[in-house]
């Protein structure tokens, strides 16, 4: 076979050349790197014998090895996993991990690029910070021949027929000349490895072995003798005492695992016993994957029998509007035979599933309590999630999830929970009020908000499209009804005034009537409201759909024209109002058509709805303001 130098994909050669020229300084960190992916190479095997009769594994044997080679300045991580193909050494070797270049992709600065690799890890190019020549030996579990990919960095690599004879792979680093700023020799002294792999990788589940060798003195002699050490005690991280475990320790395990460049915003960690027991790690991200609110992501959390990992995301394990949390269960009822097929039937995974649910549930209402800075954080970036829980239940969530949402309050503009909202509900008021809009700004120019306002009752900005939708389903919190602040209904005014206003209504009823027709019935009715202080006229609406809903329905792919019942009100302490009077009892037909529509397309445009023929509109206030 001939040896032809093949050249990497363009974002890998920006990665290996970061890599090569070394710009970040914690170079130890590739040996974990190395190691995390051997080890994940004997999961997949162990996860293939599980479901391959052919595959068999004598589960003693699986191991990760490290040789150092002082002589030949090398240092050699070995696993008997999976092994790679030749295709994969190619496509897994020469393009760097999907979620990895995504992340590059999307960076510029080299301050973040450093933060990445520090955080996040880049695999196997990292080898490349230590080494100037790397060499994977690699046999594929599913092929006859191995295979040797070879790489002197930047220039290219290549791969050839090799001779390795059991399936795994081994990856051979020549460790770079030591200068000035660098020592490499620290990778060839055992002590500063067996260091290394206690600092980063103890967890592994698998024996990191090392030929070790000791001396002892028999008979007077000195005599050298050569063992193996395992270097990691495999203690998993979530099967330590909490005691045990450094905080540093969760993240860089979180980090490294969930492909994570940022630590956690929160560890939760717990051990049941029961019906079903287990043990359960779980994270709640510190920011939203770039992912998180497309359909690439996958929800899901590990699940461990005994400590191996049985399912990388077991969805099953968690509601939707947990999806943003990441961890693993561990759990000694469910068998090692599990499949996606068999796993919705089963009671164990249902079990666990129902007690996490309720243990995040606690979580996220002490995160709440204690911690409310970095709760509204969380909110900012899975607040979404939780508020679609409540709506795609129909409700029957928001036992579970309304004490978690947070609204902006008219009070200070900051967030509030529905309870503090109730437990500042002034004396006789029953009803939680709110108001949509695209802003809190734009949602303080309308009118009727200025008149809830000023009776001193607090406000709720709703600015999410979702959140309206989420009060309707709820339908009540604690008791109490919520309310549109531009729903008919609403009503603040003494019995006295209401009497007062009725019949106003009733004595205008025909001017309203011809108003109507003049608007070619795009309201459903029109009437005298006292629910505005100072501006002229406003939009309401009338049942279940709102204004705002109804832009928001109509925004949808599958649009089918929702129209809100629209009630156009005018102030009846406005003189604009005895002037429609007026005109009405003059029969000036002509000029009440003008008004109408002139006022009918303002109070569409303080609602932030479009204007019907703004050509018209513009004329008509042209004419009057000439006059
Ligand atoms: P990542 O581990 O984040 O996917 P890496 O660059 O470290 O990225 O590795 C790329 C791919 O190469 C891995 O996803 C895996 O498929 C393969 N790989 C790396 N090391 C090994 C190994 N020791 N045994 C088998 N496959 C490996």
């Amino acid at each position: 076979m001939t040896k032809l130098k093949k050249q990497f994909k363009a974002e890998s050669k920006k990665l290996l050349d970061m890599m090569i020229n070394s710009i970040y300084t914690n170079k130890e960190i590739f040996l974990r790197e190395l190691i995390s992916n051997a080890s994940d190479a004997i999961d997949k095997l162990y996860y293939r014998s599980l479901t391959d009769k052919k595959v068999s594994v004598d589960k003693d044997e699986l191991e990760i090895r490290i040789k150092i080679d002082k002589d030949n300045r090398t240092l050699t991580i070995s696993d008997n996993g999976i092994g790679m193909s030749e295709e994969e050494l190619e496509t897994n070797l020469g393009t760097i991990a999907k979620s990895g270049s995504e992340l590059f992709k999307q960076n510029n600065d080299k301050q973040k690029d450093i933060d990445i690799i520090g955080q996040f890890g880049v695999g196997f190019y990292s080898s490349f910070m230590v080494s100037d020549k790397v060499v994977v030996n690699s046999k594929s579990i599913d092929d006859k021949k191995s295979y040797t990919w070879t790489s002197e960095g930047a220039s290219g690599y290549t791969i050839e027929e090799g001779n390795k004879k059991d399936n795994g792979t081994e990856i051979t680093l020549y460790l770079k000349e030591s200068d000035d700023d660098n020592s490499y020799e620290e990778f060839l002294e055992e002590y500063n490895i067996e260091r290394l792999i206690k600092k980063y990788s103890d967890y592994i589940h698998y024996p990191i072995k090392m030929l070790v060798e000791r001396t002892e003195t028999k008979n007077d002699k000195e005599e050298k003798i050569s063992e193996d050490k395992t270097l990691n005690s495999m203690i998993p991280i979530w099967k330590k005492s909490e005691k045990e475990v450094k905080e540093e320790e969760y993240n860089d395990f979180y980090t490294d695992k969930f492909y994570d460049y940022e630590k956690p915003l929160k560890v939760i960690r717990s051990s049941v016993e029961g019906r079903c027991s287990y043990t359960s790690l779980l994270f709640i991200p510190s920011h939203a994957p770039f992912d998180y609110y497309s359909k690439e992501y996958e929800k899901g959390l590990q699940l461990y029998s005994k400590g191996v990992l049985i399912m990388d995301k077991c969805s099953d394990l968690l509601p939707d509007y947990f999806s943003f949390v990441k961890g693993l269960v561990d759990s000694e009822d469910i068998s090692l035979n599990i499949s996606r097929e068999t796993l919705q039937e089963n009671y164990q995974i249902e079990l666990i599933a129902k007690s996490l649910e309720t243990k995040i549930k606690k979580e996220l209402e002490n995160f709440l309590e204690e911690d409310r800075e970095n709760y509204e954080k969380f909110f900012k970036d899975f607040g979404m999630q939780l508020k679609y829980g409540v709506y795609s239940s129909y409700g029957a969530k928001k036992d579970v999830l309304g004490d978690l949402l947070l609204f902006t309050s008219s009070k200070d503009k900051k967030y509030t929970t529905l309870k503090e909202y109730v437990e500042r509900m002034k004396e006789g008021q029953d009803t939680i009020y709110y108001a949509c809009g695209e802003s809190i700004d734009k949602i303080d120019m309308l009118p009727q908000v200025e008149t809830v306002k000023e009776k001193e009752y607090e406000i709720l900005y709703l600015t999410d499209y979702m959140d309206e939708f989420v009060f309707k389903t709820m339908m009540e919190y604690d008791g109490k009804n919520f309310m549109n602040v531009s729903d008919e209904k609403l009503d603040l005014d003494s019995e006295e005034e209401k009497e007062e206003l009725k019949k106003s209504n009733e004595k205008n009823s025909k001017l309203f009537d011809e108003m109507k027709s003049i608007l070619n019935d795009s309201v459903s009715k029109v009437q005298f409201t006292h629910r505005l202080k100072n501006h002229p006229v406003c939009l309401t609406s009338k049942g279940e759909v709102s204004t705002e809903m109804e832009k928001v329905l109509n925004s949808m792919p599958n649009n089918q024209n929702v129209k809100a019942e629209t009630i156009l009100e005018i102030n009846e302490n406005h003189p604009i109002s005895k002037k429609l009077e007026k005109l009405h009892k003059e029969k000036n037909k002509e000029e009440l058509e003008k008004y109408t529509k002139i006022l009918y397309q303002e109070a569409r445009l303080i609602e932030g709805l479009p204007v019907d023929n703004p050509t018209e509109l513009t004329n008509l206030i042209c004419e009057i303001i000439s006059k």
